[in-house]
């Protein structure tokens, strides 16, 4: 590798690091780091989108700023944005900052932008470069790109199996057969997502709280299919101190007269 891609990689993956900072807070928003260089390439500034409503990667770096960024170098996981939302558009405040290089990993696949970003800044002169750190990118922000290119959220099917494929007694008198350690990842895991979702079977039998233990300021919301609504009149889900947990019933299967069991503090 020259050494010219080798520091371009290197700032990309500062810009990669800095948007994860955001893992957990920043949905339905992507998460995105942003890195200013200044033109003789001296780090003057970054920043990371830290939540929904809050500033963009790039707009925080800009408000950041150390120095003169006229000549410099942004660096930046995500296509900047070029539509108003709760914030300005970044590429306005690129183009007017005299930046003249930038960096992106990936398109933005929200159609309001869908490499219209890209074409402004290039209209404006900028020169930029698609496709670094690509890769990462794309896993960092999997979940933002498959619900925007699906239309669907992305999801993951979770499950503690023993080596032969089995999942507990038939008398439901096995508990764990994790260990602390992957119960302690699987909270991890649940930060990452923005609702639980369990079966009435999972809550008749496990009774689950269902949080990150704490991993995450918002907890996800928690909710339970079920086709019958017979659901416990006791459960750790009902209460809500934690985090939301919401019902889903089916009502042609499903006996209404059940609802009077659930606190009305559940959705
Ligand atoms: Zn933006």
């Amino acid at each position: 590798m020259k050494l010219d891609n080798f520091i371009h990689k290197k700032w990309m993956i500062r810009a990669i690091r800095l948007a994860s900072l955001g893992r957990g807070f920043t949905s339905p928003n992507p998460l995105v780091g942003a890195v200013i260089l200044d033109k003789k390439g001296k780090l003057i500034s970054e920043g990371f989108h830290q939540k929904s409503g809050m500033p963009h990667a790039e707009a925080m770096a800009f408000n950041n700023l150390k120095d003169d960024p006229s000549g410099g170098t942004l660096y930046v996981n995500l296509e900047p944005c070029c539509h108003r939302g709760k914030t300005p558009p970044c590429v306005d405040r690129i183009i007017s900052s005299g930046i003249n290089k930038v960096f992106v990993s990936i398109k933005d696949p929200d159609l309001r932008v869908a490499g219209k970003g890209i074409r402004l800044l290039e209209n404006a002169g900028i020169e930029v470069n698609l496709g670094l750190c690509e890769k990462e990118s794309l896993e960092l922000n999997k979940s933002f790109i498959y619900r925007n290119l699906n239309g669907c959220s992305y999801g993951v099917l979770k499950w503690a199996m023993s080596i032969d494929g089995r999942v507990g007694l038939k008398n439901g008198e096995s508990k764990w057969i994790t260990t602390e350690k992957s119960r302690s990842l699987v909270h991890k895991l649940r930060a990452d997502f923005d609702a639980i979702i369990i079966g009435g079977n999972t809550l008749r039998k496990d009774n689950p709280i269902l949080t990150t233990r704490g991993l995450k300021k918002i907890e996800p919301l928690r909710v339970v299919f079920t086709r019958t609504l017979d659901l416990p009149i006791k459960a750790k889900l009902w209460d809500t101190e934690l985090s939301n947990t919401l019902i889903v019933y089916d009502s042609s299967t499903a006996n209404e007269g059940y609802l009077k069991r659930i606190p009305n503090n559940v959705l």
